[in-house]
């Protein structure tokens, strides 16, 4: 980014560019955890979750564009070593080592709450004092609001699934 789009932030760049860091650690490590999930996935509503979650999965890698669109911007170095990653993010990424759909709905769950909790964090940081980033941390937020509801929509379903099939001895 230009001198004059940087002196006019009335903020710690630094500290900004720490967390937008680790929040673009975060969206790598959200898109292989949906990407993966996804795919080992069994049970259940299969044929309907498989295809939300790798659209959220793309969604994730667009979020990852964004955010090192702004790092450049910003002059900043972006995370440059994968294995960096896990040190990096503060949402943890949970090995989908039990495939069963619940269960990777419910990591996929804990992901989209981390994630709100860190937009939310840079949203808060930036508003009045970076509006460029400000917006992109609201636009971000704004989905990863839509992708918990999405999850939370299919467990429910899900819960009803398995009351209806108790229900009626199924
Ligand atoms: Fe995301
Ligand atoms: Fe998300
Ligand atoms: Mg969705």
């Amino acid at each position: 980014m230009g001198k004059h789009g940087i002196e006019i932030l009335n903020l710690d760049k630094n500290e900004l560019l720490r967390m937008l860091n680790e929040a673009l650690a975060e969206e790598w490590l959200a898109y292989y955890q949906y990407w993966i999930g996804a795919r080992l996935m069994e049970g259940p509503m299969r044929s309907e979750v498989e295809p939300e979650l790798l659209l959220h999965a793309t969604q994730e890698l667009n979020h990852a564009v964004l955010v090192v669109t702004r790092i450049i911007q910003l002059g900043g170095t972006p995370v440059l070593h994968p294995a960096e990653w896990p040190n990096l993010a503060r949402c943890e990424y949970e090995a989908p080592v039990d495939p069963y759909v619940e269960v990777i709905l419910n990591q996929n769950l804990t992901g989209e709450r981390c994630a709100i909790q860190r937009y939310q964090e840079i949203a808060d940081f930036t508003n009045g004092k970076d509006h460029s980033t400000h917006q992109m941390a609201v636009t971000i937020l704004n989905e990863e609001i839509e992708h918990e509801q999405d999850i939370e929509e299919f467990l429910m379903d899900l819960q009803r699934l398995k009351e209806d099939m108790r229900k009626f001895r199924i």
